[in-house]
C-alpha cells in the first residue's frame, strides 16, 4: 500500500495546502487517487487504506501509467490527456465513475435511470443545488451525452427513478413499491406542463455543478465545508460521514458549515423548471447557497 505524501509535495503537481492533510483527504475520498503530469506519467499514488485489495502500487511511481492500465483503458486515458492539452472546456476535464443499477430504454429511445434504494428517496433540491445530492442527475447526464454521440437509434434522457425495494406501508395495509420519479407525475395537466424544462434544465444545472465543484478542488479548496440544511431541522452531511475521522473539521472551533437554501423544495424544483439562473450554487456565493 502507498501512503506517503511526499510525492505530491516533492512534484508541486496540486495547489499548495498542507500536504499531509492533502494526501489523506485524496487517499480517503477515492480508492485510489493518482497525480500524473501532462504526459501521463504518475507522481503520486495514494491509496485508500480500507481498499487492501489494491496492494503495493509504489511502483507506479515515475512510471507511465499506460503501462499498467488494461487495453481497454489505455484509450480512455488518452482521450483525459488529449483533452487536458488541448484545454476543452476550459481547461477543466472531469471524468466520473459510476455503476448504474438499471436503465430502462423505451421503444422511442426514451431513457429512465433506475437508482434502488432500500425505502425510497426523494430529489433534494436544495441539497442538488448544493452540489451534494448528484448521483442520478449525473446519470442521466452521461445518458444524454451518449444518446448526443449520434447512436443509429437517438438515446433521450427522460426520467429518473428512486425505486424503493422494500414496501411503504399504507394505512390500509397496502404496500406501496412506487418509485419516486423526476420529473414528478403531477395531477393536473397544466402542473404537468409547467415542468417540463424540469429535467433538461436540472441536467444543464448538473454540468454546471459538477464544474464548479471541480474548479474549487483543482483551486486547492478541498478543506471541509459541509453543508447544513437549516429547513431540514438543522441536517448537516456530516450525520452519516464516514470520513469525519481523517477530515478534521469541528464546528466547536469555530469552523463553518456552508448553509443549503432556505427556500421551499417544490418553489426551487418550479424556478429550476422555468430556468432560473443558480451560477456559484455549488460554489457558495451564489444566493441559494452561502458559506
Ligand atoms: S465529516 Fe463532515 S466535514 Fe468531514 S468529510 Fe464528512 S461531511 Fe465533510
Amino acid at each position: 500500500m502507498k501512503s506517503d505524501t511526499s510525492s505530491i509535495r516533492r512534484n508541486r503537481s496540486l495547489p499548495i495546502i498542507e500536504p499531509e492533510l492533502l494526501g489523506r483527504v485524496l487517499a480517503s475520498a477515492a480508492d485510489l487517487s493518482i497525480v500524473m503530469t501532462p504526459d501521463g506519467t504518475t507522481t503520486a499514488v495514494l491509496v485508500n487504506p480500507n481498499a487492501e485489495s489494491m496492494g503495493n502500487l509504489g511502483h507506479w511511481e515515475g512510471r507511465p501509467l499506460r503501462d499498467f492500465l488494461t487495453e481497454e483503458s489505455i484509450p480512455k486515458l488518452e482521450r483525459v490527456l488529449r483533452k487536458a492539452a488541448i484545454g476543452e472546456g476550459d481547461g477543466l476535464s472531469v471524468e466520473l465513475h459510476g455503476v448504474v443499477d438499471r436503465l430502462d430504454l423505451g421503444p422511442d429511445g426514451g431513457a429512465t435511470v433506475v437508482d434502488y434504494k432500500l425505502r425510497g428517496a426523494r430529489v433534494n433540491w436544495a441539497r442538488f443545488l448544493a452540489g451534494q445530492q448528484l448521483q442520478l442527475p449525473a446519470y442521466l447526464l452521461a445518458v444524454r451525452t451518449a444518446g448526443a454521440a449520434g447512436e443509429a437509434q437517438p438515446v433521450q434522457a427522460v426520467a429518473a427513478e428512486y425505486q424503493p425495494v422494500e414496501p411503504r406501508w399504507q394505512s390500509n395495509g397496502e404496500a406501496d413499491f412506487a418509485p419516486q420519479r423526476v420529473p414528478p407525475v403531477m395531477k393536473k395537466a397544466e402542473q404537468q406542463d409547467r415542468l417540463a424544462g424540469l429535467l433538461p434544465e436540472a441536467l444543464n444545472h448538473t454540468q454546471r455543478i459538477i464544474g464548479e465543484l471541480a474548479e474549487r478542488m483543482l483551486a486547492g479548496e478541498v478543506g471541509p465545508l459541509p453543508l447544513l440544511s437549516p429547513r431540514e431541522k438543522g441536517w448537516t452531511a456530516c450525520g452519516l460521514c464516514d470520513y469525519r475521522s481523517v477530515c478534521r473539521f469541528d464546528p466547536l472551533a469555530g469552523e463553518r458549515y456552508r448553509q443549503a437554501s432556505g427556500r421551499g423544495d417544490a418553489e426551487l424544483r418550479d424556478a429550476i423548471a422555468a430556468g432560473g439562473d443558480f451560477s456559484g450554487s455549488a460554489r457558495g456565493d451564489g444566493p441559494e447557497v452561502q458559506r
